[in-house]
C-alpha cells in the first residue's frame, strides 16, 4: 500500500531523515519506535505532505505522492493525526467532526458522526462545547474522531497516548485496533513502545534519522536491544 524508499528530509541544514525506507501493507498496523528527536514525526509529516523529501520516493497505491500538497494527499485516503491534538479551538466538537469529512462527497456523514459518538461517548456529551475548552484527553479523542470522519484508507497517528491517564491509554489502543479491524491501515508513532508493539503487526526502530532495526512486533518485543532501550529493561 505504502512504500517509502530512501527518503532524505531536511529542516534548513538539519538532516532529519537519512535514507529512510519503510513499507506498510494493506490491513496492517505498523509502528515507528524511537527516542525523542529520532525523526518519527518528521516521517509522518512527509507522508502527509507537510514536508517535502529532498531525495527518494514515496509510492502510495502504486502512485508517487512524494512532494505532493497535503490537500492532494488527503484526497487519496491518507489522514494524519498530528502530535499534540490539533483541534479547531473556536469550533464545537460537532463542527470539528463535520470538518473532518470535508474531503468526502457521500451522504453518510451524519451517520458516521453518530458512530464516532458511539466510539467516544464523551464527545457526544460535549458535542456543543467549544473544542478549545475540552480536556487534553478529550481533545485527543476529538482529533482521532475527526481523522476517522475522513474515512481514510491509511491513518497516520502521532503519539495518540500522549498525556492521557493510564485507563484512557488502554481505551485509545482498543480504539486503534477497532479502527484497523474496520478496514483502515495504520502507521503508529508511539513513545509507549510496549503498547504500540502489543497492537502492531510489525515495527521499525528509528535512531537519529535512520531505520536501524525492523521486524515483527513479536520479535521486536523479544529483542534485548529493544527491551533495554525502549521497554524499560
Ligand atoms: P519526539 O518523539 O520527541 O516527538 P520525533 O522522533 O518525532 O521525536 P521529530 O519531531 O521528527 O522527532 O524531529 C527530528 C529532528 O528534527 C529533531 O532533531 C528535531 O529537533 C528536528 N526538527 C523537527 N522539526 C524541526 C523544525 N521545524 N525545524 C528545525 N528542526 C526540526
Amino acid at each position: 500500500m505504502l512504500k517509502v524508499d530512501g527518503i532524505d528530509v531536511f529542516y534548513g541544514n538539519i538532516h532529519a531523515l537519512k535514507g529512510v525506507s519503510i513499507e506498510v501493507l494493506e490491513g496492517e498496523i505498523v509502528t515507528l519506535i524511537g527516542a525523542n528527536g529520532a525523526g518519527k514525526s518528521t516521517l509522518l509529516k512527509t507522508l502527509s505532505g507537510l514536508l517535502k523529501p529532498k531525495n527518494g520516493s514515496i509510492q502510495y497505491e502504486n502512485k508517487s505522492i512524494a512532494g505532493k500538497a497535503a490537500q492532494t494527499i488527503v484526497k487519496t485516503g491518507i489522514s494524519h493525526v498530528p502530535e499534540g491534538r490539533r483541534v479547531f479551538a473556536n469550533m464545537t466538537v460537532e463542527e470539528n467532526l463535520e470538518l473532518g469529512a470535508y474531503v468526502r462527497k457521500d451522504k453518510q456523514i451524519q451517520k458516521d458522526i453518530q458512530k464516532v459518538y458511539e466510539t467516544f461517548p464523551r464527545l457526544h456529551e460535549r458535542r456543543k462545547q467549544l473544542s478549545g475548552t475540552l480536556s487534553g484527553g478529550e481533545q485527543q479523542m476529538l482529533a482521532m474522531g475527526r481523522a476517522i470522519m475522513a474515512k481514510p484508507k491509511l491513518l497516520l497517528l502521532d503519539e495518540p497516548s500522549m498525556g492521557l491517564a493510564p485507563i484512557m491509554v488502554k481505551t485509545i489502543f482498543e480504539i486503534i485496533e477497532d479502527i484497523n479491524k474496520n478496514g483502515t491501515t495504520i502507521l503508529l508513532v508511539e513513545q509507549n513502545a510496549h503498547m504500540a508493539l502489543s497492537v502492531a503487526k510489525r515495527g521499525y526502530v528509528i535512531e537519529t534519522g535512520r531505520v536501524v532495526l525492523t521486524g515483527s512486533a513479536k520479535d521486536l518485543q523479544a529483542s534485548e536491544e529493544i527491551k533495554s532501550a525502549y521497554l524499560g529493561g
